[in-house]
Order: C-alpha cells, then sequence, then structure tokens
C-alpha cells in the first residue's frame, strides 16, 4: 500500500501511526531505549586491530603475523539476538529507516575515529540496483552527520562481483575471493585519513580488501566501524 501513496499520504500515515520499536513493537521509537541497552554488545578482552575475542589483550595471530590493511575495526555489537535482527532488516527487509538510530548507537558505542572522509564499503552495482540501496552507504551517511564529518559513497567502487562469503569459508578462501575486487579514486583519497563503514564484519576480509584499494590510491590511514561483529 505504501508503494502507491504521495509523499504528502505518507507524511500524514506517519502521523496516524507513530514508529514503534522495531525489536518489540513498543510504539514511540524505531528502536526503544530498553531494546537498545540490551543489544549483545562486543566487550571483553579483545585484538587491537581486528576486534576478535581473545583470551588475553593486544594482537590475535592473524593480525600479528600479517596486519590487515586497516589500522583498527571497532563494532559495538555482536551479530546476535537484537542486532542480528536490526542488520538484516536494514539489509534485507528494506527497512532503510533503521540506519539512523542504527548509527547514532555506533557513534555512542563504538567511539568513532576522527577521520577527514567517511566511506562505505560499496556493493557491485548490479547486486545495489537489484536491492535498491546500499545498506552500509546507508549507515556511513548517518555516522558521519552525527559525528560532524563528511561521506563519500563514491570513493570506493566494487570493480568485480564476488559471491557471497558464507560462514563456512575459511580466513585464506575469504581473503582470497575479496582480493582485488575493489579500487579506489585517488582524487577523493588522496592524504585523507579513511573512516570506513560497513555493517556486518566475520574475518575483516572485505574490510581488509578494501582498505588495500584505498591505500592504494593514496589514503593516509583506514580505520573501520561497523554495526556489529560475527565472532
Ligand atoms: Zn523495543
Ligand atoms: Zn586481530
Amino acid at each position: 500500500m505504501m508503494e502507491v501513496l504521495g509523499r504528502a499520504s505518507r507524511v500524514a500515515f506517519g502521523l496516524l501511526f507513530p514508529p514503534q520499536c522495531a525489536l518489540c513493537r513498543r510504539p514511540g521509537a524505531l528502536l526503544c531505549a530498553a531494546c537498545a541497552g540490551a543489544l549483545p554488545p562486543a566487550d571483553g578482552r579483545r585484538c587491537d586491530c581486528c576486534w576478535m575475542p581473545l583470551a588475553r589483550g593486544g594482537l590475535c595471530r592473524h593480525c600479528a603475523e600479517a596486519p590487515p590493511s586497516f589500522g583498527a575495526l571497532r563494532s559495538p555489537f555482536i551479530l546476535d539476538a537484537g542486532a542480528r535482527r536490526l542488520a538484516h532488516e536494514l539489509k534485507y527487509g528494506g527497512m532503510t529507516a533503521f540506519a539512523e538510530p542504527m548509527a547514532q548507537l555506533m557513534i555512542e558505542r563504538a567511539g568513532i575515529p576522527v577521520a577527514d572522509v567517511v566511506v562505505p564499503v560499496p556493493l557491485h552495482r548490479a547486486r545495489e540496483r537489484s536491492r535498491g540501496y546500499n545498506q552500509a552507504a546507508m549507515l556511513a551517511r548517518h555516522v558521519a552527520a552525527g559525528a560532524g564529518m563528511r561521506s563519500d559513497a563514491g570513493a570506493v567502487r566494487r570493480i568485480r562481483a564476488t559471491a557471497p562469503l558464507v560462514k563456512t569459508m575459511h580466513r585464506e578462501e575469504r581473503l582470497a575471493i575479496m582480493h582485488g575486487a575493489f579500487a579506489a579514486r585517488p582524487q577523493r583519497v588522496d592524504g585523507l585519513r579513511v573512516l570506513l563503514v560497513d555493517d556486518v564484519a566475520t574475518t575483516g576480509a572485505t574490510l581488509d580488501a578494501c582498505g588495500t584499494a584505498l591505500l592504494a590510491a593514496g589514503a593516509r590511514s583506514v580505520r573501520c566501524v561497523t554495526w556489529a561483529r560475527a565472532d
């Protein structure tokens, strides 16, 4: 029904049916304070670089042996429970309105580093066309706006379509798939500190490949923030 309503009607519809919490359906906000407070935090001891859980402080074995292109990744939540549901709704459910409250929580809980430009991990053109939007770009735009920075969704392009990474793939397999999948535009990133944004990080292979492209195009540094981390 929403598709056939004009903009004015949609505004009226919004007044008649105020937003309700994505997780508990209570009316008021898109994400109520109680549900936001119950999201599973990615806390405890973690790798200083890739944010993977560790038994002790410092760097994990992978980051110590072969440091990724990005200086650090931070994610406020574990990809579980409500954090997983929100990521899923944003990515597959067309719930783009969730990007703003999600980005706000990323700013509040992840400790956003200062950057010159906020850049989303791009989708391949064909994938973005079929989905209608890039969920990472939505998050990047709102993270930038909320943290008083500039975002640039065109700084990196996905130059090769890649098969979706699946849970059972090993780290090496993921790195091989993502290698060379991205290219950054030097005139948009040269000399800049980049904050790379994505919805979910697993092994960090996608962020690593994207960061490599950014550094190759002259970016001064790359740090990453994602909504959630799959441990
Ligand atoms: Zn709620
Ligand atoms: Zn690590």
